[in-house]
């Protein structure tokens, strides 16, 4: 089957498409606006023995060596951990997560290239109308990439970690994951799983957490006399439900001065790390569990973990506030196939809170008075964030690597890119 694939006539590939296995090639120059990549020729002897892979046959065989053949052309530069962090108004980074098990044995086929300096390549394997075999190689530019090897700790490093001192100087700071189900963003916010067990204490939930109290303690900040407090909630289907108080129901409300309120929402005053991981324990068991409604899972709700610091006045007076979100899986907009009337509210209620959430970050990128906050609960509840001087975001845009997931990651690269766009050329808004 391989070989006979291999016989295939070769024929004139697409402009954006690099086939063929010894030609030479330019280097391909890759570039979006003003930030390039260029990904240059490593010398033949260089390239990947393909024999070692060409034990047993898989599926797609043709692509996985066309993929492995663009591959030995890119120059890798791995995230240098010394690297200075310059503190953005919006950033956004994609993560690329290894493959499990599973997928192992299925023999999937990694279609993510993380060559670095923010870049990542999705190799999409498509068919010409002849039924000829070739990738449509395209190219994503973020503030950074993280491979499949980076850990928590230094994904952490480079994106939540610098929005910790803004809540200290009366900022408003987010960070969201974003992607399809099972591309890592529980992972990446809650903290490592092995078997049923979650380890929080290495989430970037814990990470920023440590930091918190790291600063409250610092003589720098002691002066200004604040609290920590937590807050977990989830919000499904548009309504507010308390992880820390047995997913009681919330009611959201606004008053005259456009004000939001989460009314009876539960804030846990903290002393230590270990007290808010405790925290991060009891509401993440509480989302996971009895949940009766069959679409009723995790990956339908947003997840929002609050680090609130206030100052120990009378009136307990907010300093500055850090909602680390766990979004929805983003995968239901694609999934029009239920007919299933309550699952197409949902589905509905997510996509608009996505676009939202969209929308909202960009104003903030803009300056913008107008903040489209009203068409979600997600905005809403997150109002404050999106306004002021001081605010900070940053999303963290999750990939699963294989080529079956292939559409889903082109949809969640193409929504961070929208988000980001604003940061660095001015493009006309759509
Ligand atoms: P999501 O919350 O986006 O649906 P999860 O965080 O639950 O996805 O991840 C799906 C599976 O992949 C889990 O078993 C998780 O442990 C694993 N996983 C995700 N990201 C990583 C990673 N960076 N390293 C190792 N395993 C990961
Ligand atoms: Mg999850």
């Amino acid at each position: 089957e391989a070989i006979k694939q291999n016989d295939e006539p070769e024929k004139m590939p697409p402009p954006s498409t690099v086939r063929g296995r010894r030609k030479p090639v330019a280097p391909v120059e890759l570039n979006k606006g003003n930030k390039r990549l260029s990904c240059l020729i490593k010398p033949p002897d260089m390239q990947t023995k393909r024999g070692k892979f060409l034990e047993g046959s898989r599926p797609n065989q043709k692509f996985f060596e066309m993929i492995q053949d663009f591959r030995a052309t890119l120059e890798i530069t791995p995230l240098s951990t010394t690297e200075t962090i310059e503190p953005q108004r919006i950033c956004v980074c994609v993560r690329k997560r290894p493959f499990n098990k599973q997928e192992i044995n299925k023999k999937e086929i990694d279609v993510v290239s993380v060559p670095g300096k923010g870049a990542l390549l999705v190799h999409e394997p498509k068919h010409k109308v002849d039924l000829t075999k070739y990738l449509d190689n395209q190219v994503f530019h973020f503030d950074y990439s993280f491979d499949d090897t980076a850990t928590n700790e230094l994904v952490y490093k480079f994106t939540a970690k610098p929005l910790v001192q803004s809540i200290f100087e009366g900022g408003m700071a987010t960070c969201f994951a974003y992607g399809q189900t099972g591309s890592g963003k529980t992972h990446t916010m809650g903290g490592d799983f092995t078997g049923k067990q979650q380890n929080s204490a290495k989430g970037i939930y814990a990470l920023a957490a440590q930091d918190v109290f790291a600063y409250l303690h610092h003589r720098r900040y002691a002066n200004l006399d604040l609290s920590a407090y937590v807050s977990f909630f989830e919000i499904y289907n548009g309504k507010v439900y308390d992880l820390l108080h047995k997913k009681a129901k919330l009611r959201v409300l606004e008053d005259e001065r456009q004000q939001v309120q989460v009314v009876g929402l539960e804030e846990v005053y903290v002393t230590s790390a270990e007290e808010v991981i405790k925290m991060i324990q009891i509401g993440s068991s509480c989302r996971t569990s009895g949940q009766t409604s069959a679409n009723a899972n995790s990956s339908r709700s947003h997840a929002i973990l609050q680090i609130v610091l206030r100052r120990n006045d009378r009136a307990t007076t907010l300093h500055g506030k850090f909602s680390l979100v766990d979004l929805a899986g983003n995968e239901h907009g694609t999934d029009a196939s239920s007919n299933d009337r309550s699952t197409l509210v949902e589905t509905a209620k997510i996509n608009r809170s996505l676009l939202a959430l969209k929308e909202c970050i960009r104003s903030l990128g803009k300056n913008s008075d107008h903040i489209p906050f009203r068409m979600s609960t997600l905005t809403k509840v997150l109002r404050d964030s999106f306004i002021g001087e001081k605010s900070r975001t940053c999303m963290i845009a999750m990939v699963s690597p294989g080529m079956t997931s292939c559409k889903y990651t082109m949809n969640t690269l193409r929504y961070a890119d929208r988000v980001k766009e604003l940061n660095g050329n001015s493009k006309a808004s759509e």
